[in-house]
């Protein structure tokens, strides 16, 4: 295969899989191979060739056959370049446990809660990838991805995960310095090294570090000097070779007011999203949670269906979730009581009432016509060319996917079309869906709108 067509290839790929996971996964790919019906590609680290393995080998299979080459299977292995020399040589000796955190007793970082580690983090579906990539970075040997940027709503584990992150290195690999602070933090030291001309310090402070964590980085949008000296920093430490990792509510591209040179940037490394819980994912979670309550209330005794009905019930975030639980605990303590059902919904009126907060069929086609720049207007009008059609469909999508409407109930709100209608809408975009990524992408977005 010529190089030429299997930049066709890609160019299909990218639009198949969007632009994140294209150049997180498919770019960083070289063909060295493509003969007797086996694709052989190079990848960087076996961190990246057992994730690609898993989630993109079939796609990439397909999309070569299309192209008329005959591929049975598609091998990856990691290239066997030489890791970069680490900066910093390996201590010759141990430390004691001790004395591990002294390599950042001079750094400013924020207090770690000691709660959030690995193995307190459940991990499912929708976290997976954030998971297996914050591991990967607590490893603390060569820099795969610089920087790693986590994204996703509020209360999904970014945090935790960051700090888990810092624990484990702390373990690990004790001689390294790790900074973790929030990104509000990182601009009040900056402006107080402003104030008291210590600027120099700030900069050789920040660059000395091996592991920078910054949490929230969406605060420093619109705030112009911090994000220049955000950059800058930003920047020496990638030349440096040295792991950075930073956090925010959406992806770089979506921070309104971040500099276009910083998003790109951002862009750089692994992006990797949280996606909002599953019902599997929070139901683990808070038998996780419970497991530790048991031991704190060991006379407290709880009801099957409890935690199940709390996992169906609360869908906003896991911080909520926890704050239920806890209540719970708490209350069923201090009247003595079995935790029941009966128990939970009157303990838990108002956080259950809160989210029932649904999603409204008028609201999801007002934000999906804002998305694709439609008029809302045309949701319900007649027109059929595909500029309207498709984001009607999507909505349709939505509103099945997002509320409990019924077919012909949705087809009302659509301009009284016929729930067949409806449903061949439906069908339409999960079809593109699986093979569009632009698609996939856009309606994990407004999913993410609507239910935020
Ligand atoms: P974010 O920074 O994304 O807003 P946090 O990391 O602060 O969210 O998480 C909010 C709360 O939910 C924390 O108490 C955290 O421990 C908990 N949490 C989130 N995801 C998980 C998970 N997968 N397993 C266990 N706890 C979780
Ligand atoms: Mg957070």
């Amino acid at each position: 295969m010529t190089d030429e067509s299997w930049g066709q290839v890609r160019d299909e790929l990218r639009k198949a899989v969007g632009k994140n996971n294209f150049t997180s996964w498919i770019e960083p790919l070289k063909l060295v191979r493509l003969a007797d019906g086996t694709a052989s590609f190079e990848v960087p680290t076996k961190f990246m060739r057992d994730w690609v393995s898993r989630n993109f080998a079939e796609q990439i299979r397909l999309y070569l056959e299309k192209a008329g080459e005959h591929v049975e299977r598609v091998e990856l292995h990691v290239a066997t370049t030489k890791g970069a020399p680490k900066a910093r040589p390996a201590p010759q000796w141990t430390r004691p446990a001790q004395a591990a955190a002294s390599a950042n007793d001079d750094l400013p970082g924020a207090p770690l809660d000691s709660r959030f580690t690995f193995d307190s983090f459940v991990v499912g579906k929708p976290n997976e990838l954030a998971h297996a990539a914050a591991r990967r970075v607590a490893e603390g040997g060569r820099v795969d991805f610089n920087p790693l940027f986590l994204y996703g709503g509020v209360g999904l584990g970014k945090t935790h995960l960051m700090h888990a992150i810092a624990h484990e290195l702390q373990t690990r690999q004790p001689h390294l310095r790790v900074l973790y602070l929030s990104a509000e933090q990182f601009m009040y030291r900056f402006v107080q090294a402003l104030r008291e001309k210590e600027i120099m310090g700030f900069k050789e402070m920040f660059r000395s570090v091996d592991v920078l964590m910054v949490d929230d980085v969406q605060f420093i949008a619109g705030k112009d000097s911090t994000q220049e000296e955000f950059f800058h920093t930003f920047n020496a430490l990638v030349d440096q070779n040295k792991q950075i990792v930073i956090s925010a509510d959406r992806a770089p591209g979506e921070i309104k007011d971040l500099e276009e040179r910083i998003k790109s940037r951002l862009q750089c490394g692994l992006v990797v999203d949280l996606h909002p819980t599953d019902y599997e994912l929070r139901l683990g979670i808070l038998q996780q949670k419970a497991e530790y309550y048991r031991g704190k209330y060991s006379d407290l005794k709880l009801a099957n269906g409890v935690l199940e009905f709390l996992a169906h019930r609360i869908t906003t975030n896991v911080r909520v979730l926890e704050g239920a639980l806890t209540r719970l605990f708490a209350f069923a303590s201090l009247v003595g009581r079995e935790i029941t059902l009966e128990l939970a919904q009157d303990c838990l009126a108002d956080v259950l009432r809160a989210s029932d907060r649904k999603v409204t069929i008028e609201e999801i086609q007002r934000k999906v016509a804002e998305h694709y720049n439609i008029r809302l207007s045309d949701m319900i009008g007649p027109k059929r060319v595909r500029t309207i059609a498709r984001p009607r469909q999507v909505a349709m999508y939505l509103a099945k996917t997002l509320t409990t409407r019924s077919l012909p109930d949705i087809g009302r709100r659509f301009g009284g079309r016929d729930h067949t209608t409806i449903m061949h809408g439906i069908r339409k975009v999960e079809e593109l869906k699986a093979t569009d990524g632009q698609l996939a992408e856009d309606i994990d977005l407004l999913r993410r709108l609507l239910e935020g």
